[in-house]
């Protein structure tokens, strides 16, 4: 009778009600709403479950989230058309880049529903947005046609290793390497490229599988797929992070370079997360994704979409701000808020928005925080 149920699994992490302000303060969006610090806001990753069939343990361990675990319900996950609805707010204040993740996105039932729904957005200049999905490519063979056929153009699949027992070891769940290697074949083979490959590396975890993987990208698909190595980061606080397993980029470059040689390339866009290099013998570049040791905070241009609709102006953040309210709340007089309204909503909390974690990480300023708990990645989305 007018009481709203609110899962306790919905409450994990704090969330503030954006204000709405007075349609007098406000004009309409215009693509240029900058951050405290002059950050545009251009990009926008949209996590679709918090729900994954792998534990990697940097991300979800095994040991806490087990059987027990509560997810989010499926009543409290936004549904498609909430999704379509924001990111069409979020394109009128600038964002021109959609990022699926989770989770694993490819859980998330009919995704490419949504994809076909986020392809018919237009920037403001009438341009089609860049849409792109990051997978485990754990259900890539079964779904690579559907979601090129939808209107992806572009998918990230993350893998660790080419070693069949140390990548199973570190997906937790025994997943073989050859069905994610089936999986990159197939989303070439429907037309899903350039493609990008993620290795997060952890020194003495799988470190040593840099090259063989480099190699084996390299020899099987001459310039089509693009691996880059992420350092593994303090995000969240179940992964029990320490800065011994952090390779640095340097480091793994360095390694790379002795068995094949690279040359520096100049970013493409601004706000890019990773350093581009090419391999001096023209067959394809990598990247490097530093955020530990040499932060790209100055230039960050993403905002996150929580599975239930929280906004998160950072990947460290520990609060979010609760869009699904306004999506499905009402005004003092009844009315539910329109597009307006919550472009308004959007643009002052991203006009305060002066997050830097990462650099203040590297400065050794990084609080422990206000003391909340930092989200875990798998619920705002990598
Ligand atoms: N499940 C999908 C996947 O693994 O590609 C999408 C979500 S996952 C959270 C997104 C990306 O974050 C993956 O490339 C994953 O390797 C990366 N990631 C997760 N935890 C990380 C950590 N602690 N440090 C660095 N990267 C991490
Ligand atoms: Fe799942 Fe991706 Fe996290 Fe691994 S990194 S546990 S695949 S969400
Ligand atoms: Fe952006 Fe936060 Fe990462 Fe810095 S630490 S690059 S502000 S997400």
């Amino acid at each position: 009778m007018g009481e709203t149920f609110i899962p306790l699994a919905d409450l994990r992490y704090a969330a503030a009600l954006p204000r709405v302000p007075a349609a007098h303060e406000t004009r309409p969006p215009d693509g240029l709403v900058a951050d405290r610090l002059g950050r545009p806001l251009h990009d926008l990753r949209i996590s679709v479950t918090d729900r994954c069939n792998f534990r990697c343990s940097y991300c979800m361990p095994k040991e806490v989230f087990d059987r027990d675990y509560k997810f989010l319900p499926q009543s409290s996950l936004l549904s498609f058309e909430e999704i379509t609805r924001l990111a069409r707010i979020f394109v009128a204040h600038g964002v021109a880049k959609l990022r699926l993740t989770g989770g694993e996105p490819l859980l998330r039932k009919h995704v490419e529903v949504l994809i076909a729904q986020l392809a018919t957005l237009r920037t403001p200049e009438g341009q089609p947005l860049d849409i792109t999905l990051t997978t485990n490519g754990s259900l890539l063979t079964r779904k690579a046609r559907a979601l090129h056929d939808a209107g992806l153009k572009r998918i990230t699949v993350s893998l660790d290793a080419l070693d069949d027992a140390i990548f199973r070891r570190m997906n937790d769940v025994d997943f073989p390497v050859a069905d994610v290697l089936a999986g990159i074949d197939a989303a070439l083979a429907a037309g899903l490229a350039p493609l990008k490959v993620n290795m997060v590396v952890k020194r003495g975890t799988n470190d040593h599988e840099i090259v063989p993987l480099a190699r084996h990208l390299r020899e099987r698909y001459a310039g089509r797929v693009v691996l880059r190595f992420i350092e593994y980061m303090d995000v969240g606080a179940t992964n029990g992070w320490r800065m011994d397993e952090v390779l640095p980029s340097a480091e793994v470059r360095n390694r790379l370079a002795r068995h094949f040689p690279l040359e520096p390339l100049d970013p493409t866009a601004r706000g890019e997360t990773a350093e581009r290099w090419r391999y001096a013998d023209g067959s394809g570049e990598v990247g490097f994704i530093s955020s530990v040791t040499q932060a790209f905070c100055h230039d960050c241009n993403r905002a996150r979409l929580s599975t239930e609709g929280k906004l998160f102006m950072c990947l460290f953040a520990s609060r979010g701000h609760d869009l699904r309210a306004l999506l499905r709340g009402r005004r003092p007089d009844g009315q539910g808020y329109g597009d307006e309204e919550i472009a308004a909503a959007i643009g002052l909390l991203w006009g305060e928005r002066d997050d830097r974690y990462s650099e203040l990480r590297g400065a050794g300023q990084a609080a422990a925080g206000s003391g909340e708990r930092r989200i875990e990645m798998h619920y705002i989305g990598g």
